[in-house]
Parts: C-alpha cells; sequence; structure tokens
C-alpha cells in the first residue's frame, strides 16, 4: 500500500536537486504535491513528469522563500487546491562557501534570507493550519554543515546551526500538539548547489576534493523513512553522509 496516500506534501527548493527527489518520491509513495521555487518552467516540467508517473495531483506555486506573502501564498493556495497541509518540507537553500577574508557580505545575507528566514516564513505560514489540524510533518532540511563548520563554511554553518536549533526547539515545543518535526541533514550530495560558488579560494579547494558525494535519491529516501513512520513515532534527526571509497 503507498503509505502517503490522500496526503499533501509542500515542498519548497522542488525544481532541482534534493528537492525535486523528494517530491518524486512521496509522489512514489502517494502523497499529492505542490512543488515550490523560483523557476516555474522547472516545477512544470516535473509536474508532468510526476502526474504522467504517478496517480496524484502535482501543484505548480511558483514563490521565493525570502518573500513572506509568497510563503504565506504558497500555504493558502495550497489549502484552496487540496484542502490541507500534510507536510511541508523546507528544503530551499544556498550554500555560498567564502572565506570571511574575501567578505563577500551580499552572499551572507542572501543565505541568511533564504536558509534562515525562508524557513521561518514555511513556519509562519503552515504551522498554524498543522496545529488547528492537530496532524502535520515539518521537515526541516540542514546539513552535517549544521553540525560542523569547516573552512570557509562559517556563515553558511551559521544558518544550518540555526535550522537545526529551529528544529530542536519545534521539537519540543510541538511534540503534544501533533506536529512531527524532522531535522535532516545531508553530507555532500551532486546537486546544483556548488555552482553558485563564487569565492576563487573556495573553488580552487573543490577542485582538489577527491570524495565521491551522494545522490538526491539516497536523501529523499531519508526524508520518506521518517515521514512514513507511524503517527505515534518523531523521528527527529537524520544525518547521511557518503562513504569514502
Ligand atoms: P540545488 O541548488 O540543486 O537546489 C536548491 C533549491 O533551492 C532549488 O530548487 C532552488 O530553486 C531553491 N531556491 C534557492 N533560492 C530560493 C529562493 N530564494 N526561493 C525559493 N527557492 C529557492 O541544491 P540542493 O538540492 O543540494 O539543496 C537543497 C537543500 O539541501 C539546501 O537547503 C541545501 O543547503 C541542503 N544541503 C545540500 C547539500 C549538498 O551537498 N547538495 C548538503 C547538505 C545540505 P530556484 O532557483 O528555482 O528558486
Amino acid at each position: 500500500m503507498d503509505q502517503l496516500t490522500n496526503k499533501v506534501a509542500i515542498i519548497t527548493g522542488a525544481s532541482s536537486g534534493i528537492g525535486k527527489a523528494i517530491a518524486k518520491e512521496l509522489a512514489n509513495k502517494g502523497a499529492n504535491v505542490v512543488l515550490a521555487a523560483r523557476r516555474s518552467e522547472k516545477l512544470q516540467q516535473l509536474a508532468t513528469t510526476i502526474q504522467e508517473k504517478y496517480a496524484v495531483k502535482a501543484i505548480v506555486i511558483e514563490s521565493d522563500v525570502t518573500n513572506r506573502s509568497d510563503v504565506e501564498n504558497l500555504v493558502q493556495q495550497t489549502k484552496k487546491d487540496l484542502g490541507r497541509v500534510d507536510i511541508y518540507v523546507n528544503n530551499a537553500g544556498v550554500m555560498l562557501l567564502s572565506f570571511l577574508k574575501n567578505d563577500h557580505i551580499d552572499e551572507w545575507e542572501q543565505m541568511v534570507d533564504v536558509n534562515i528566514k525562508g524557513v521561518l516564513y514555511g513556519i509562519h505560514a503552515v504551522l498554524p493550519t498543522m496545529i488547528e489540524q492537530e496532524a502535520g510533518h515539518i521537515v526541516n532540511v540542514s546539513s552535517v554543515a549544521g553540525h560542523e563548520v569547516f573552512p570557509s563554511s562559517t556563515v553558511y554553518s551559521a544558518t544550518k546551526y540555526a535550522v537545526k536549533a529551529l528544529s530542536m526547539g519545534m521539537e519540543k515545543e510541538l511534540s503534544r500538539s501533533g506536529v512531527r518535526v524532522t531535522n535532516v541533514s545531508p553530507g555532500a550530495v551532486e546537486t546544483e548547489l556548488t555552482e553558485h560558488i563564487t569565492d576563487g579560494d573556495v573553488i580552487d579547494m573543490f577542485k582538489d576534493r577527491n570524495m565521491t558525494p551522494l545522490e538526491s535519491d539516497d536523501i529523499a529516501s531519508a526524508v520518506a523513512y521518517a515521514l512514513t513512520q507511524p503517527e505515534t513515532v518523531n523521528v527527529n534527526e537524520v544525518i547521511v553522509r557518503p562513504m569514502h571509497k
């Protein structure tokens, strides 16, 4: 039996990488999915693929998570179209690694806006609905960089530690509300994430990196595991690292 049949799941950052893989995996398990990001053409292609392959609804809502009213609209439009919100995956994020000495202040601000404020807007937009439903599951995508700080990850890590802190606080506050919270912390995954890095010192450092990253599907499986546990089980933290060969 499909374990998420008739559930409604919103996934932010569904236009590529991990978010796209999560959307497909949740649809595979029977959920109706709401695909959110700024690149609506990519979302539309994914919606078509999902609807051709799985007997679920897939709708596209173009939204920028740094815009509070976009995120409020994402939840309101979902409720209008699909009636409820069972799952909200706070996945959209940017990783603009840089060394502090190179002073990429605009990128620091962008990471705070997307990775922290975007998650806060998601919580603000969806939590009242889940509390009223007395049921729901919020998945926050943090990172191993939200558990350790690496050279050049200082500001990115600060944002991902913040995500982890939000998850921990939510879990404590919501444990009797019917709303479950999962913090997912991936290690390196092969996606578009590193393509946006502009710090030349980091780009040079990455050239010497010798490792085999995870696939986005590996993270989607971990998210699906947390979402398909019995309602009495709250999987609060999942860390997934690649094996070194
Ligand atoms: P991608 O770059 O492939 O995906 C990032 C997603 O975030 C895209 O769909 C992008 O969509 C969306 N996004 C970025 N900015 C905004 C915005 N302002 N508003 C709405 N959506 C936005 O990277 P990943 O799939 O790797 O990243 C997904 C998450 O996983 C991130 O939170 C990242 O920090 C985390 N992570 C990734 C790791 C990795 O190694 N890849 C490791 C640990 C954590 P669009 O541009 O269309 O808006």
